[in-house]
């Protein structure tokens, strides 16, 4: 996959990327809600159960019908249910804390530029600092979600120094030689060669994103 630098905006300043599904707001359990209501709930697990056991939709087993699919595929593209997702309240505390450290540099997530807008307003109403938001171009499918974004993080390695994403999956597109340091939320655990850093929890990225910056020059 090549993606055209010229299509990416212009980034002027050093710094950290965020990825938002997961990792500033509930996504996957607000959909888990949902589609436990529509879709079934063979196992009876509560939504946390859920959320813990399988952590995206595409690997619920039986969440995987036509319909549901056909479900999933609707809501990724609609702005209003951007706008509906719940905050996770420590991305916001810490991220504060974090753009004291290093400057926060750009939003890059996996969902599609359809629903940029109601993106841009559930950043404003939650106060996250505004800053470009480079979302996965409508012609790229959704299964190519984490190729597509390991490389944006190639294209723009002179800018974006590292990046905090829940999905390891990232890892495996990202080039052998990939410098920057990706800080995985909420993951214990990372099995790979690159900078990836293991995170429980936000406090947790706060403490790596400070000790992997500490020398950095504002
Ligand atoms: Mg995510």
């Amino acid at each position: 996959m090549d993606v055209e630098i010229s299509s990416l905006p212009e980034i002027k300043t050093e710094g950290l990327a965020l990825d938002i599904d997961d990792t500033l707001s509930r996504t996957f359990r607000y959909w888990a809600g949902q589609m436990q209501k529509l879709f079934g709930n063979p196992e009876n697990l509560s939504v946390d159960e859920i959320v813990l056991k399988y952590n995206r939709a595409q690997k619920v087993p039986y969440w995987q019908s036509k319909e549901a699919k056909a479900w999933r595929k609707n809501h990724i593209t609609s702005n209003e249910l951007q706008m509906k997702l719940p905050l996770i309240p420590d991305s916001k505390i810490f991220i504060d804390k974090i753009s004291n450290i290093v400057p926060l540099v750009a939003y890059i997530t996996t969902r599609p530029e359809s629903v940029i807008e109601g993106t841009k307003i559930w950043l404003e109403n939650n106060n996250f600092p505004t800053l470009p938001i480079i979302c996965r171009p409508d012609g790229i499918p959704h299964e190519k979600g984490s190729e597509w974004k390991a490389n944006i993080l190639e294209k723009l390695n002179q800018q974006v120094k590292g990046m905090v994403d829940d999905n390891p999956n990232l890892l495996n597109f990202l080039p052998s030689d990939y410098k920057g340091i990706i800080f995985l939320y909420e993951n214990n655990f990372v099995d790979t060669k690159l900078n990836a850093i293991p995170c429980r929890d936000w406090e947790t990225v706060y403490e790596e994103v400070k000790n992997a910056f500490k020398n950095y020059n504002k």
